[in-house]
Order: C-alpha cells, then sequence, then structure tokens
C-alpha cells in the first residue's frame, strides 16, 4: 500500500491549478473523494483525454486516494455530455466509487460548485471540501498518486485555439511553451496571444520560453484583438475608470455568482459600488474575500462589460494583506436548492459569448514522446516555500532524480512538493528561482 510520505517524495501536487500538496490533503480523513473531471475552462481537454486514455491508473489513483482518507465513496463528477469518456470510465469503476454527471455550465469545476452539485454538501464561506467530509482532487493528481512512488516528471498539457491541430501532450516537465505549441504544428495566425491556463482564469503569457510546471493544464492561442486577450490586458485604472462611470447596480453580477447562489456572502454589485467612492476602491467589501476568481461575472453576466471581478479581486487581495478577516460571516446554504439550478450558466452560451465558439473544441490526446533537450524547473511549482537544490552545476542526472527537496523547518520538510529530473541530462544552471537541464 502506498503511504502519504511516499507521495510526499514523489512531489505530488494539485495539477488543476492551485498547486497544493497533494501528501497534505490526503493526511486528513474524509468520507468521499470527489474527482474533480468537469473541466470547464473552454476548449481544454486533457483530463477527459486521462480518463480516456489512462482509465486504469486513473481508477488506481482515486482507490489510493480513498484508502489514504479512509474514503468508503469515490465519486467522479464529470459533464454529461462527455459520454465516451463516461463509457469508457464506467465498467472500470470499482466497489464504492461511481460517476456523478454534471450540467454542461460554468464553472461546475469551481471545487465548492463541484462537492454541491456531487454530494448536495455545501462548503462554508472560507472553509475546505474537509470541513464537510470531503477531499477533491483532479483527475491528473489521482493519476500521479497512482504513479507514486514513482516521481511527477511529466505534465498533460491542452494546446488549443489558432493553432494547426488542437490536441493533448504529455511532455517533461520544464519544456517550454513554444516547443507545445511547435508540437501541435504551430500557430495559424499573424499577431498571436497565448493564454496559460485558460481563457477564463488564466493569463497572458508573452515569453514563449517558460517552462510548462506541474500546474500548467493548457495554452490557447488567440489573436491580439481577441475579446478575451483584450479583458486580460485591462489594467487596474481602465477596470475602476470605467467601472465608476458605467455601473448601474442592477447587480446581475451577484445573481450570477456561482459562490452568492450558494449562500456565501460574496456581492460583486457592492465591490463595484465601493468605486464610487473613491479612485482605489478603499472602502473595504468584506465578502469579496469569498471570490473564487471565476471571471464569471466580467466575461459572462455583467450586461455593460465591466470588470466585479478584478475589484472583487482587488479588495480580496488588500483584505487579506491587512489581515483582515471576517469571522463567522452570514451563510445560507438553503439558497443552492432555491437558486442554483435556475441560474446556471451554460458553457456554450459561455464560449459564445467570450468569442471562442469559432474555434475546434477538442483535443486529442497525442502520444508522441517529444524530443525535449532542455529543460527548466522552476523551484516553486507548488504552493508553499520554494525548494532547495541538492545538485550541483555539472551533475549529470536520470529522469526522476531528486534535484530540490522541500526546506527545513523546525527539523521537518516546509509546506511544499519536491522537485525530480524531468530528462536524463547535465545541470547546466542553478539560479534562485530554477534548475536548468540539457540533454
Ligand atoms: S458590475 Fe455590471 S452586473 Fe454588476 S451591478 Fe454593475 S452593471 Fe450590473
Ligand atoms: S469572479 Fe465574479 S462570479 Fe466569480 S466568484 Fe468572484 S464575484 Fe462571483
Amino acid at each position: 500500500m502506498i503511504t502519504v510520505e511516499q507521495i510526499a517524495l514523489a512531489g505530488v501536487v494539485g495539477a488543476g491549478g492551485a498547486g497544493f500538496p497533494t501528501h497534505i490533503k490526503l493526511s486528513g480523513k474524509a468520507d468521499t473523494v470527489v474527482i474533480n473531471a468537469a473541466e470547464c475552462e473552454p476548449l481544454l481537454h486533457k483530463d477527459k483525454e486521462l480518463i480516456l486514455h489512462r482509465t486504469e491508473i486513473f481508477v488506481e489513483g482515486l482507490a489510493r486516494a480513498m484508502q489514504l482518507v479512509g474514503a468508503t465513496r469515490g465519486v467522479v463528477g464529470i459533464k454529461k455530455k462527455y459520454v465516451p469518456v463516461i463509457e469508457t470510465l464506467r465498467p472500470k469503476l470499482v466497489s464504492g466509487m461511481e460517476i456523478v454527471l454534471l450540467d454542461d455550465a460554468y464553472p461546475s469545476g469551481d471545487e465548492f460548485i463541484l462537492v454541491y452539485e456531487s454530494l448536495g454538501r455545501v462548503i462554508p464561506p472560507g472553509g475546505i471540501p474537509l470541513a464537510v467530509g470531503v477531499v477533491v482532487m483532479n483527475v491528473e493528481t489521482a493519476y500521479n498518486v497512482a504513479v507514486a512512488p514513482n516521481p511527477v516528471t511529466k505534465k498533460f498539457v491542452s494546446v488549443a485555439g489558432s493553432v494547426e491541430h488542437s490536441g493533448t501532450l504529455c511532455v517533461p516537465l520544464g519544456t517550454s511553451l513554444r516547443e507545445c505549441v511547435n508540437a501541435v504544428g504551430g500557430v495559424t495566425i499573424a499577431d498571436p496571444a497565448f493564454v496559460v491556463g485558460g481563457a477564463m482564469m488564466g493569463y497572458i503569457e508573452t515569453d514563449l520560453s517558460k517552462p510548462v510546471t506541474k500546474t500548467t493544464g493548457g495554452i490557447i492561442v488567440l489573436p491580439q484583438d481577441h475579446f478575451v486577450v483584450q479583458r486580460k490586458r485591462w489594467d487596474w485604472k481602465k477596470t475602476v475608470r470605467v467601472g465608476r462611470t458605467a455601473c448601474d447596480q442592477c447587480s446581475f453580477c451577484t445573481e450570477l455568482c456561482p459562490r452568492n447562489l450558494l449562500g456565501h456572502p460574496i456581492e460583486p454589485h457592492r465591490a463595484m459600488r465601493s468605486l464610487g467612492f473613491n479612485l482605489s476602491a478603499r472602502s473595504d467589501v468584506p465578502g469579496t474575500v469569498f471570490c473564487c476568481e471565476c471571471n464569471l461575472c466580467s466575461y459572462c453576466s455583467c450586461p455593460e462589460g465591466l470588470d466585479p471581478k478584478n475589484v472583487c479581486a482587488e479588495n480580496k487581495r488588500r483584505l487579506l494583506e491587512n489581515k483582515q478577516r471576517w469571522e463567522n460571516p452570514p451563510f445560507r446554504p438553503e439558497r443552492a436548492n432555491q437558486q442554483m439550478i435556475n441560474r446556471k450558466t451554460p458553457t456554450t452560451r459561455l464560449i459564445q459569448k467570450i468569442g471562442l465558439a469559432g474555434y475546434p473544441n477538442k483535443a486529442p490526446l497525442d502520444d508522441r514522446q517529444l524530443d525535449v533537450r532542455n529543460v527548466v524547473l522552476p523551484l516553486r511549482q507548488h504552493i508553499g516555500a520554494p525548494c532547495v537544490p541538492v545538485v550541483q552545476t555539472g551533475n549529470i542526472v536520470h529522469v526522476g532524480q531528486l534535484i530540490a527537496e522541500r526546506p527545513l523547518t523546525n527539523g521537518k520538510p516546509a509546506l511544499g512538493a519536491d522537485i525530480h529530473a524531468s530528462i536524463a541530462g547535465t545541470i547546466t544552471e542553478i539560479t534562485q528561482e530554477s534548475i536548468r537541464i540539457s540533454a
């Protein structure tokens, strides 16, 4: 049987974007493990492809997670429209495991929404799934749990948008974004922008030499004048100027906010109202700390095309910086049953609204082994402290060899995840931020 310590030594982190060390999560006790297979970021498909093509390994990862946390129930939350994936998975599930079919809505992959949709349990504001007896894991994280004690050295990445053949690659960690884009045939437009992590919650990357990390889920290539690219380029000044002048307090952002629909006290229209009192939104709106930054309000719900998400995010950042916590916030979990069902945002509508309807919405797994000659492995690819190199320039390393480990705090490894060589070669550079290996 695998142990939590072996998973720690394998460097497994949440592969869905957050990068929380998995061994910490699996140290808790829960009655249910929920696998997040919703993958609701438009055009990304790596989780479905992984279930489809690595089914047994994925199921083994779920079984191990259940065993470690003492869960008797394992739930795979997946959108009901992915029929071939569901049909492949269902016969492979073992005792205690089940599939929960989700509506095609955004953001059903938000873990608070997922836990409610899968189990009918509402995680309280500021809480974690464990508060309702649940551990949530991403599909690829479960895969990496199954592969342990072999360390995490590869990453599944969907590459989509204006590329020759959208697809999902399995690349060594530290591969450059450029190599991923070239591997699917390159870009098909003259002046591309690169969105890393997903159209809704990702960011624009201008340096394609940046590496794929343990949390990189996708690369979407779009024209510079595309809605998504333009919106991600709004700066704070524009958010404030436009928000102050154009917000009519219609409250649509609040009425459709998924966290508000769960009964959490997040009300983005109030955050927008605070803009009217001064230019930097210094009137704090405490409920903003419960915003999951899904961008639904900014990209879809607001009829004026304003940016409530970033107003919430700015408020939230300042509140956390000032260590202002809202003790015992009001919580109305019954709202989920009353409102959620009628106010889901269909993904198809979202895709149309943000201008992605013209792109192939598929990314089949391309199982080729890329001949990657150089990788750059950041020392922090996870939540927690950066790792400390245990190799020196000139050392020769093999795939899977430990190259950086969690620093010690009071004699124990700090929160974080060890890092291993993803290709065989020579350590050619060590900086404060990363380690480079050349084949
Ligand atoms: S930000 Fe948009 S949706 Fe929200 S209250 Fe203002 S105008 Fe309405
Ligand atoms: S980004 Fe907007 S819709 Fe999403 S949780 Fe925050 S306030 Fe709600």
